[in-house]
């Protein structure tokens, strides 16, 4: 939580405090930050200060200081300031019980930092797109107001004793620490556990994965299945945690999942799945949208070759997985030629193929369950299983490695 910053221009360093209110009175910001973003950028204040530097002037409600509204501590007192869109005024803040208390209207409010906002968001809408394009349900919590979806995005400091902020899922609301949109803290984090990736996005897929294991696997008949693939999800997660913190991950981890955070517990193995299929289709879609093709100049090159001329929103898992092998390969390759990491840190093994060809097959049965407007047919899922193996068989003989990691 940043209380703006004097360097950026006015609107970008002024801080809304809007979002938190309905929060710290027991409710959610479901949508809301969209909204209140952009009703703070259509307000007065906003478009005053894109025609005139100087604008209204406000005083400091501690000790009657001009303040401008570039400002963001009192010159006087020293006291914080932020910005109330409702009230289209500068305030005073001081801390009050782990959030701020606007000395213009005695109100409690939460602040947020705003370009961290706005870099959540766009990962957010990026997650939208994949699931609008997969045609997932995605009711929000207005629509359901038990399990729908909805989103907080919260500041660490607004942690109480007890109550830390934790990125999560708990049925159907998804919060993101607010601190992994800092790109320092966020490779810290990233670094202490020992991860080759951490993204917002790849927090957003993760936990929206946890959201569509209770929709879309745990009560349908592929429960079954996914218990052979994943494990048997009613093992004590707590426990399993424990264990994973306390020991590290198996040592062959790398032959059966596609992450170490993957191999704590079946829940979690699903997710990094889960995500993982959103990283792989995203990408290959940017990649088609690029005319991208792989043809490595070398005698066995064919082996490597790949045109991605499909919708992997719509391909088969077959397809998806020969597409995707020669692609990281190459992007991994100029990413090394510049000297940076490589854009893809993953192996898929075997087993992790078939777990990603169970997600596909969850997917798609969803998918065509909505759009036939109920009644999932059994044979989608014979059909799915089919194309698993042949998923598997693809991967296998093509037989590409990604060069070991610098
Ligand atoms: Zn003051
Ligand atoms: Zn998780």
């Amino acid at each position: 939580m940043e209380i703006g910053s004097r360097s950026g221009a006015a609107v970008k360093a002024a801080i809304t405090f809007t979002l938190a209110r309905s929060r710290l009175d027991g409710g959610r910001n479901l949508f809301s930050p969209v909204a209140v973003l952009a009703q703070h950028c259509r307000s007065r204040a906003y478009r005053t200060a894109k025609a005139c530097p100087i604008m209204k002037l406000f005083e400091c409600q501690h000790c009657g200081q001009p303040l401008y509204f570039e400002n963001t501590r009192c010159e006087s007192c020293g006291r914080k300031l932020g910005y109330l869109p409702g009230k289209e005024t500068v305030t005073a803040i001081e801390s009050d019980r782990g959030a701020w208390r606007a000395l213009a209207d005695g109100s409690r409010y939460r602040c947020c930092n705003l370009i961290n906002w706005r870099k959540i968001e766009a990962a957010k809408h990026r997650l939208f797109y994949t699931l609008l394009k997969l045609r997932l349900p995605h009711k929000t919590r207005i629509d359901d107001p038990r399990q729908g979806l909805a989103f907080d995005f919260l500041s660490p400091q607004g942690a109480t004793a007890g109550n830390p902020i934790m990125t999560g899922h708990d049925s159907g609301v998804i919060t993101i620490n607010l601190a992994e949109a800092d790109d320092a803290e966020r490779e810290r984090r990233r670094r202490e556990m020992r991860e080759p990736y951490r993204t917002l996005l790849g927090h957003f897929r993760h936990e929206i994965a946890h959201y569509y294991w209770d929709r879309l696997v745990r009560d349908s008949p592929g429960i079954a299945e996914f218990r052979q693939l994943f494990g048997d999800e009613r093992q004590d997660y707590a426990a399993a945690m424990e264990r994973h913190y306390a020991n590290g991950p198996p040592r062959d981890w790398h032959e059966h999942f596609v992450s170490a955070y993957a191999s704590m517990h079946p829940w979690e193995d699903f997710s990094e799945t889960w995500a993982h299929y959103f990283h792989m289709v995203d990408t290959l879609e940017t990649a088609g949208a690029f005319g991208i093709r792989v043809k490595p100049k070398i005698s066995k090159g064919a082996d490597l070759a790949a045109t991605i001329d499909f919708d992997p929103h719509s391909a088969t898992m077959e397809r998806i997985i020969a597409a995707w092998l020669p692609l990281t390969f190459a992007v991994n390759s100029i990413n090394r030629s510049m000297g940076i990491a490589d854009l893809y840190p993953f192996v898929l093994p075997p087993p992790v193929i078939l777990k990603l060809a169970f997600v596909h097959e969850r997917i798609h049965a969803a998918s065509q369950h909505s759009a036939a407007g109920g009644g999932a047919p059994q044979q989608d899922a014979e059909q799915a299983g089919r194309r698993a193996l042949r998923a598997v068989v693809a991967g296998l003989r093509r037989g590409v490695g990604v060069p070991d990691p610098i």
